[in-house]
Formats: C-alpha cells, structure tokens, sequence
C-alpha cells in the first residue's frame, strides 16, 4: 500500500510546522530532544501557548475547545509536534478525564472542569492500579462508603504517576461489593490536598520518581463529584479510552527517536567510532519497521475517519509501536558505547557524556515500561488472539 497525504493534509502539516518553529520554547524543545525532564512550569506554559492557538485539545468537540480535526489530521499534529520535540501535554487531563467528562460529565462539571484542563490551571492524576488490581482492574478494592451527601473513601492506589505534581484525581472506587465486580463500581473526581490523602513516592531504576503509592484514609468527597451513576463507573471507565485507543502506535514518538538515532550516528561519525555500517544497517531496518507500523496505523485511522468499524485492530499497533521505540532505543544505546555511563559522581557530579547523549541509558529504561503502561504485552495479545484472529 502507497500512503499519500492530500495537497489539502500537507498545507496543514507545513501550517502546523511553522507554527511550532515560531513559538515552542527552545529551553523545552532542547529538554525535550535530550530525553530530559520537562519541569511542570515548562509543560503549563506550552499547554498554554496552544490553548491560545486552539490547538491544545485536538481531541474534544468544537464545543469544548477542540479543533474538530479528524484522526489524519491529528496523526500530523502529532507527528509535527514531536518532529520539533514538543512536550506531550497531560494525558490524564486531555485524553483520560476531559473525554469522559464531556461525555458523563453534567453541565456543572463540564463548565468547572473544561477550561482549566486545557490551560493547564489544573492537572489530574489516574487513580486506577491498586496492590491487587491491575490487569484485572474490575476488581479494585478501594472503598467509597455513603455518608449524607459526601463519600468517605479509604484504600490505596499504586503506580500513580504524577500524583506528586496532580491538584486532582480521577478514582475508580467500590460502591457495591454485592454485585458482579464491574457493576459496583464508582468513577470519583476529588482533591489530592483533602485531608486524609497520602501520597508516597515509588522510583524506577533509572533513579526517577515515576509513581507514587497513594493512601485514602477517611477522604471526604462530595458525592457531586461522582462522574457518571453510581456503581456504573465501570462503563465510564471503559470509555475513558475511547478514540485514544486508536491513537497508541507511538508513530510520532517513534519517528523522533529515529531521527535522533540518525543524528547520533553523525556525532558517533565525527568521534571516529568503528562499527559504524553494521550500525547504519541497524537503523535503515528500524525505519522500514516504522514506515509498515506507520502505513497500518494511517489504514486504520483513515478507515475510522470513514466511518468503519475498529475492532481490535489497535492492540496490535501498542504492541508494535512499544515494542520499535524499544529495539531503537537498544541500537541508540550500543551505539553511544561508554557515553551510556551515569553521571560521574566522583567529580561532583560533573556529566562524563555529551549533552545528546546525557539521557540516552535513562531513555532505555524508562521505556521498558511501555510493555505494561496502558495494557501490558501479555494482555494485547490474549486480544489479539481472541478477537483478531478468533482464536
Ligand atoms: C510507566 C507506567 C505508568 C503507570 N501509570 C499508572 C497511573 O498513572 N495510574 C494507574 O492507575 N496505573 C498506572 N500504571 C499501572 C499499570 O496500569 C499496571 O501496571 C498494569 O495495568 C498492569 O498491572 P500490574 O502491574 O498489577 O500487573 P499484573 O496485572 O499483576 O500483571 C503481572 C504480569 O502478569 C501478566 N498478566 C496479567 N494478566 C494476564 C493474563 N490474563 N494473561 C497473560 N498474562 C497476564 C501481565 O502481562 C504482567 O506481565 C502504570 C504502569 C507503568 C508501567
């Protein structure tokens, strides 16, 4: 299959590309292109700047503050913003919670929430994995009591990442255990700052804190506060996802990686390293590998823009699309050889790597999580065999 943008999609990605060399911070972009932390005042500013543009939740309705782009069109926003290193903005907050609440959400909710997600006023973590539930998410324990008009919640969340920095939480709760596991629950939304709410950080072995144990003890939530009825937060939970699942292939994340694996190879040039065709062979595999992962996530966008039915299909694109960005990161980090140190605590800290270079080994590590983070690898590919192949 020969996949060719319109004159039409192709002025938008040059509009989009000018607009991104014009206003996205360099400080961020650089951070950004070196695989460092982008801090949460780099990120609101950003979120702002394309809040302005009306850019910053291509997701949501016209109404809401969207763009009304279809999923091409968002697939080039996509592919242009990481082009040039442009931070991702909050998933919780664009592509988890502000979703649901367009779709469960009553008008109260709508208007309160809305706006300050998009101009980053206010930011939500994902309460969902607990100690016994992940895979098996249906079978969350945290428990939302009826008192008057409040819930009291009490239990624990775990792997909740950016709980630190969320003003907000958005929380699968158990409202009924009498019931099939999936009827009985609650989908909350309540301050990280009410009393009786603990947040404990959790470190990845790259030394980054990635996620946070959090602990309910007694938290008072106004049962206005509920998205969607009582004991059917099930189906808004489900429906969190919604579009976005067909937008998890990491194509655009993916294409900058390579371009970084390329630009790599020329700084590794210019030091005289060896071993420099079998490495360049290495990343011309790569990039057929994405141009195949790239060609089936456009057929199945285009197919739904058309109005087709998607099944399954975008199991197999987070599948593949985790699985490239690691095997580049693997030829990213052989290639850089010793660079891969860590930083060389014996001169005070001082980095022994080149800037480029500096995040590369945390890189690797951070994406090994891919094969769990949104549906584990195990998980796609009982789907797969289940609903793709019938098996
Ligand atoms: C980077 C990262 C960020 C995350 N952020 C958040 C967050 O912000 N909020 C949040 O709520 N959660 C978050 N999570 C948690 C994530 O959703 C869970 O880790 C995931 O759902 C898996 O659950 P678990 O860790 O309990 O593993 P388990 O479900 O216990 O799985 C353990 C192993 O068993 C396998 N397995 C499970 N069931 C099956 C099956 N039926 N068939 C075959 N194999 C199976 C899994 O593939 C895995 O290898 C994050 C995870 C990562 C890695």
């Amino acid at each position: 299959m020969r996949f060719q943008f319109s004159a039409e999609q192709l002025a938008f990605q040059q509009q989009v590309e000018e607009f991104l060399a014009a206003n996205l911070p360099s400080q961020t972009s650089a951070k950004v292109r070196n695989g460092a932390s982008v801090s949460k005042d780099e990120l609101t500013e950003w979120t702002r700047i394309l809040n302005a543009q009306g850019w910053a939740a291509p997701n949501w309705p016209v109404a809401y503050g969207g763009t009304g782009w279809n999923l091409t069109y968002r697939h080039i926003f996509d592919v242009a913003c990481r082009k040039f290193h442009a931070p991702a903005l909050s998933g919780f907050g664009f592509n988890m919670v502000g979703p649901a609440i367009i779709k469960y959400g009553s008008e109260a909710q709508k208007s309160e929430f809305l706006p300050k997600i998009r101009n980053a006023d206010l930011w939500f973590c994902q309460g969902y994995s607990e100690p016994q539930a992940g895979s098996d998410l249906a079978s969350v324990r945290t428990r939302a009591q009826r008192d008057g008009d409040d819930y009291l919640i009490n239990g624990s969340k775990i792997w909740t990442s950016g709980a630190e920095l969320a003003d907000w939480i958005f929380c699968l709760v158990r409202t009924n255990s009498d019931v099939q596991q999936q009827k009985g629950i609650s989908f909350l939304l309540f301050d990280m700052t009410s009393p009786g709410v603990t947040v404990k950080p959790l470190y990845a072995f790259n030394g980054k804190r990635l996620w946070n144990q959090v602990f309910f003890e007694d938290v008072r939530v106004p049962v206005s506060q509920r998205l969607g009825d009582e004991d059917r937060g099930w189906t808004v939970a489900k429906s969190l996802l919604g579009d976005e699942r067909l937008m998890v292939s990491r194509v655009a994340e993916n294409r900058r990686i390579l371009a970084n694996l390329r630009e790599t190879l020329e700084h590794q040039f210019s030091r005289g390293s060896s071993a420099l065709d079998a490495t360049r062979k290495a990343i011309n595999e790569l990039d057929v590998r994405l141009q195949a992962l790239e060609a089936t996530s456009l057929r199945i966008l285009t197919a739904f823009d058309g109005g087709g039915d998607i099944g399954a299909e975008p199991s197999m694109l987070k599948l593949k699309g985790s699985e490239l960005v690691q095997a580049q990161d693997e030829v990213l980090f052989t290639m850089i050889d010793y660079l891969a140190l860590p930083l060389d605590t014996a001169t005070g800290g001082a980095a022994v790597t080149p800037d480029w270079a500096e995040y590369i080994a945390s890189g690797r590590y951070h994406h090994r999580g891919f094969t769990i983070a949104g549906g584990s690898s195990e998980v796609q590919h009982n789907i797969i065999a289940k609903q793709v192949l019938g098996l």
